[in-house]
């Protein structure tokens, strides 16, 4: 049966590779996305911006979407060292990671920054994937939906549409550390974030959610396969092309 919404594993590549490794990893996921030949499922890899131009080029013509990893809100200016959305897309981007817990917490990025960002990411052309999840403490302190629910609201412009929006439910405390939320909690933080989408966009049934947070070759399948998840982002695991289309695979 067809589903309505059509999953998206994404890649984060964060700061890893140069050069050299990024083609290779980039032809490793082409290939395999080539000979894969999926018309169910999208796959995007988010290079480095210095290395976005170049995978995107190595990529071209085997379906394999290519994203940044973050943006500035403004299109151009006196802002040295960042990145616009318009310069992701001229480099051959699709899409655009916002509001990456590591961006949250490294650069002091609130839910109105994160905003202006992914209103930046339309402007452009670019689809956002906007980033949300709870800490540990917050978890802890049982008020993951309710952060849930703010990071949201805050987050996500007026307007979006399933055309227009990803988000990915990222639990802080499971990125990068090999812990997992259980498939019920995943479900049920993505049954809620549907919910709230529900007063922020008018299709949110059609809007994809991804789960994000130590996804691997292991867990994929059922991680993958709970509620309302449409696809995964996927950080550590996306360097490892086999394991990176297992997880597309198992979608
Ligand atoms: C991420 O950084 O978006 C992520 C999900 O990382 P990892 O898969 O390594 O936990």
């Amino acid at each position: 049966m067809a589903r309505s919404r059509q999953p998206l594993i994404a890649g984060n590549w964060k700061m890893n590779g140069l050069r050299a490794d990024a083609l290779t990893l980039a032809k490793g996921v082409a290939d395999g996305v080539r000979q894969a030949a999926w018309q169910d499922r999208a796959v995007l890899v988010c290079p480095p911006a210095t290395l976005l131009a170049a995978v995107a080029e190595s990529v071209k013509s085997s379906g394999v979407l290519v994203g940044g990893q973050n943006c500035h809100a403004k299109a151009s200016g006196a802002h040295t060292g960042d990145v616009s959305a318009e310069m992701l897309r001229d480099c051959g981007a699709s899409h655009v990671i916002v509001g990456h817990s590591e961006r949250r917490a490294d650069y002091g990025e609130t839910d109105a920054i994160v905003r202006a960002k992914a209103e930046a990411a339309w402007r452009a052309g670019l689809v956002p994937i906007v980033c949300i999840g709870e800490t540990l403490a917050e978890r802890e302190a049982g008020k993951t939906l309710a952060v849930l629910e703010a990071q949201l609201r805050g987050s996500v412009p007026s307007g979006a549409t399933a055309a227009t929006l990803v988000v990915a439910y990222e639990p802080v405390w499971a990125i990068g550390t090999g812990k997992t939320p259980t498939t019920p909690e995943v479900a049920a933080a993505h049954a809620h974030i549907r919910g709230v989408l529900g007063s922020l966009t008018a299709d949110a049934q059609s809007v994809r959610l991804l789960y994000g947070g130590s996804v691997n070759g292991r867990n994929a399948a059922e991680l993958l396969a709970a509620g309302d998840v449409d696809g995964g982002l996927v950080g550590g695991a996306s360097l490892k092309p086999d394991e990176f289309l297992a997880i597309a695979k198992s979608a």
